[in-house]
C-alpha cells in the first residue's frame, strides 16, 4: 500500500486505525447551510469534545466528505485534527447540485477546468477560501479523497464531474468517494467510473444500505468496488434493522469490501450538541449488537481497520 492523505499530513496506512468512512465534522456556513440550516456544523469546540470521546472509544480517523464550496473548511479540520489526535482526511469534488446555486462555477466549468481545481486540492493545497471566490489562496493542507455524487439521475453535469474525479485519480491516485441517493444508482457509478479507467478497489459508494437488498449488493459488491453502510442509527426503532442484516450477510462473501459511517450530518445525531445516539455509537453500541450475532473481532478489525487503509490509500499511477 501506498499512503493516506490526511489534513496533517501523509501517513502509512497501517497507522490509520479504526476508522468511519463517510462524516461531516465541520459544515462551515455555506449556500448548503442557508438552505438547510440544521446542516450546520461550525463549532470547533463541540467537534473536538465529540472526537475526543469517539477516540477514548477506540476511533482513530474519519474521513470528511464535504467538497468544494459546500461548507468545507480546512482551518478548523485541522484544528479539530490536531486537538483530538484523530486523523482526519478532507474532500476535493462536488456534491449534488442542490448544494449550490444555480449559478455555481460547478455547473458552469468544463471537465478541463474541474479537473484541474481537483487535482490542485489534492497535490498543492485546499484553498483557505474553499473555492468560494475569484481569490485562490492555498494552504499546507491538502485533500486526500475525491467526493462525488448522484442524485435521482445520473445527468450531464454529474457525468463531467465524474469524468473529471476520474482523471484526478488517473493522475494522483487519490481515492473516490461517492454519493448514492437512497443507495440507487451503484451499478450506473460503477459502469461510469470503469469506463474511466478509475482502480474500483479504491473506490467507496456511499449509502448504499439505504437500498437493503441482497441481489443487488451481491451485484454491486463482484464488481470489487466497495461499499459504505450509515442508516444502522436511523431505521425506525421498532421494525428492525435492516442494515444489521444486510451486513451481517453480505460480510460472509464480501469481509473486506464494506465499512460504516455515521454521516451525522445534522447537529440532533452528536452527543456534544445534546443529541443521540452520539458519534461514538458504531464502535460501542451497534459493534455489541454485532458481536451477539455471531460477528467475529477480526470481521470488525476489517469493517473499520484494514478495509478504510486499503481502500483510502493512493491507488498506484503509471
Ligand atoms: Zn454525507
Amino acid at each position: 500500500m501506498t499512503f493516506i492523505r490526511t489534513v496533517l499530513g501523509d501517513i502509512a496506512p497501517e497507522k490509520l486505525g479504526g476508522c468511519y468512512v463517510h462524516e461531516h465534522v465541520v459544515i462551515d456556513r455555506s449556500f448548503t447551510t442557508h438552505m438547510t440550516p440544521e446542516f450546520l456544523l461550525d463549532d470547533v469546540e463541540r467537534a473536538v469534545s465529540e472526537l475526543r470521546q469517539f477516540h477514548a472509544d477506540g476511533g482513530r480517523a474519519m474521513i470528511d466528505s464535504m467538497p468544494c464550496d459546500a461548507g468545507r473548511n480546512i482551518a478548523k479540520l485541522v484544528e479539530v485534527s490536531r486537538q483530538t489526535g484523530v486523523h482526519l482526511v478532507s474532500s476535493t469534488g462536488l456534491h449534488l447540485a442542490k448544494y449550490y446555486d444555480p449559478g455555481h462555477w460547478g455547473t458552469i466549468y468544463d471537465e478541463n477546468d474541474l479537473t484541474a481545481l481537483f487535482i490542485a486540492d489534492i497535490r498543492d493545497g485546499i484553498d483557505a477560501h474553499d473555492y468560494g471566490g475569484p481569490l485562490v489562496r492555498r494552504t499546507a493542507h491538502r485533500a486526500g479523497v475525491l467526493k462525488i455524487a448522484t442524485g435521482k439521475t445520473l445527468g450531464a453535469r454529474e457525468e463531467r464531474i465524474f469524468a473529471a474525479a476520474a482523471r484526478a485519480h488517473r493522475a494522483t491516485g487519490c481515492p473516490i468517494l461517492t454519493h448514492t441517493e437512497q443507495g440507487e444508482l451503484a451499478l450506473e457509478q460503477i459502469k461510469i467510473l470503469r469506463q474511466f479507467g478509475v482502480d474500483l478497489h479504491h473506490v467507496c459508494l456511499s449509502h448504499t444500505d439505504a437500498k437493503p437488498d441482497i441481489a443487488y449488493h451481491r451485484e454491486i459488491l463482484a464488481s470489487g468496488v466497495r461499499v459504505e453502510f450509515d442508516r444502522a442509527f436511523r431505521w425506525p426503532a421498532n421494525g428492525g434493522n435492516p442494515t444489521r442484516d444486510l451486513l451481517v450477510v453480505l460480510l460472509r462473501d464480501f469481509p473486506d469490501q464494506i465499512m460504516l459511517g455515521m454521516d451525522a450530518a445534522r447537529r440532533r445525531y452528536w452527543r456534544s450538541h445534546g443529541g443521540a445516539p452520539g458519534l461514538s455509537f458504531l464502535l460501542t453500541e451497534f459493534s455489541a449488537q454485532l458481536r451477539t450475532l455471531g460477528v467475529t473481532e477480526d470481521a470488525l478489525r476489517r469493517i473499520f481497520v484494514t478495509t478504510p487503509a486499503a481502500t483510502f490509500s493512493f491507488a498506484t499511477t503509471a
